[in-house]
């Protein structure tokens, strides 16, 4: 089989080492791929926004199966133009990939199928939205409708920040198109969370759990990341009460819903939760694995990926057993000084030869002329197993300083449980 595999962050390496150990896969390719990347497959000069040219593509090189693995292509339609062309592809059309693309198409979804979630109202207009502020009281949650890299949602405190945030949404267009619909909602408390799952289109299937470190720096704090590492099960989970409640009040409403409306959602769901006293709320969807949840998952999966994949692609995932190890799983990633905020790209990375027993997944790095350089905010994702959590960490910790590069920074409180 040959595989083409779509991006070029720390999810998309992973995804591609899972596949590279399926015996049925002969060939990946990574459009674009990374410096990691390039060690399992030949890496391709094509942006994952290139929908037409990853197409021609994957039909000039008999690619089997393509793999989408960030949100802009499927926001953009790339799984419905490759659909057309009778190609096999993994992840959710254009269509559904509006859970992602807009706020408030979730938002209605979830509010039509009653499915718990905060209050929340959308506006297209700047003075209808000026009225209503601090409608929900204070904080108040505001987002940009649209895709923002993660960067869309304001918290502001007070009525004085609150109209600062819509100016810069609405006004200034900080977001561009993104800010066209902003959705305001009730701040809701309690736990962050979050599963991934499978869907097929009739069935959801959740994976194993993970937590994640949003913030910058130790102690939870500095600005909030893309995430700075991740461990696998996540604690909160192991709480039987709180699972079944997710299965009845949200997961089977989704699919209901999913039904209902006819959507034939087809890839990963990532559902972003809010638990307070035993009671789940839905804070957002992704369409795609999270990053570095998928680091910390993939890791425990002993299962083929391609059997899953072709599974939820032909809509047989109720007759596929996924197998999972018992063993724990924990992530760091390490970052360019000054993430997430200005950072240097181009510094020589050097050590990941001496690290023993984790996985280094690339996240933000490329060969240049043979050299490794740094190539992004997040730059290295290190990843191990263990009996316990604990032995994990101890694992990642003791190795993660054999790697250099000026500037490097990560957490080093990552699933440690005071
Ligand atoms: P989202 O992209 O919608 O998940 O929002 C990003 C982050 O903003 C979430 O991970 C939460 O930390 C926070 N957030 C979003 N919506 C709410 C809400 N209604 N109440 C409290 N925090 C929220």
């Amino acid at each position: 089989m040959k595989v083409l595999m779509i991006g070029s962050g720390g999810r998309e390496h992973v995804l591609t080492w899972k596949l590279a150990q399926s015996p049925r896969v002969d060939k990946i390719y990574a459009a674009p791929g990374n410096g990691g990347m390039a060690e399992l497959a030949e890496c391709v000069d094509l942006s994952v926004e290139d929908i037409a040219g990853c197409l021609a593509f994957a039909k000039e090189h008999q690619i089997d199966l393509t793999v989408v693995g960030p949100e802009v292509p499927l926001v953009m339609g790339m799984v419905d133009a490759f659909e057309a062309e009778g190609l096999k592809v993994f992840g959710p059309n254009k269509h559904c990939a509006q859970f992602e693309g807009s706020k408030a198409f979730t938002k209605e979804f979830l509010f039509r199928h009653k499915i718990p979630t905060a209050a929340y109202k959308e506006y297209t207009d700047f003075d209808e939205i000026i009225k209503d502020l601090g409608v929900y009281g204070y904080p108040m949650v505001i987002k940009a409708d649209g895709l923002a890299a993660g960067k869309g949602v304001l918290i502001p405190e007070n009525e004085a920040a609150a109209r600062e945030g819509m100016e810069m949404i609405m006004k200034k267009r900080e977001f561009g198109e993104a800010g066209n619909k902003v959705v305001i909602e009730e701040f809701l408390t309690g736990q962050e969370a979050s599963m991934l799952c499978f869907v097929d289109g009739k069935t959801i299937v959740p994976m194993e759990s993970a937590q994640d470190y949003k913030r910058a720096y130790d102690n939870d704090e500095g600005l909030n990341t893309g995430g700075m590492g991740t461990y696998s099960p996540n604690v909160l989970f192991a709480d039987e009460a709180l699972n079944k409640r997710i299965k009845a009040e949200i997961l089977d409403p989704i699919i209901g819903g999913f039904i209902a409306d006819g959507m034939n959602f087809k890839g990963i769901l990532f559902i972003g939760l809010m638990i307070e006293s035993g009671v789940p709320k839905v804070l957002e969807f992704n369409v795609r694995f999270g990053d570095p949840e998928a680091q910390s998952v993939l890791m425990r999966m002993e299962s083929d990926l391609v059997d899953i994949m072709e599974a939820v692609i032909d809509g047989k995932l109720a007759d596929c057993e996924i197998k999972w190890s018992h063993k724990e799983a924990v992530c760091v990633v390490i970052a360019s000084g000054g993430y997430p905020g200005t950072y240097k790209k181009g510094q020589v990375i050097t050590g990941i030869d001496d690290v023993k027993d984790c996985v280094v997944f690339h996240a933000g790095t490329k060969l240049v002329n043979g050299e490794l350089k740094t190539n992004g905010g997040r730059v290295l994702c290190v990843t191990a197993l263990g009996e316990t959590r604990e032995a994990a960490r101890k694992t990642v910790y003791a190795n993660i300083g054999k790697i250099h590069f000026e500037g490097a920074q990560y957490r080093t409180d990552i699933a440690k449980f005071s």
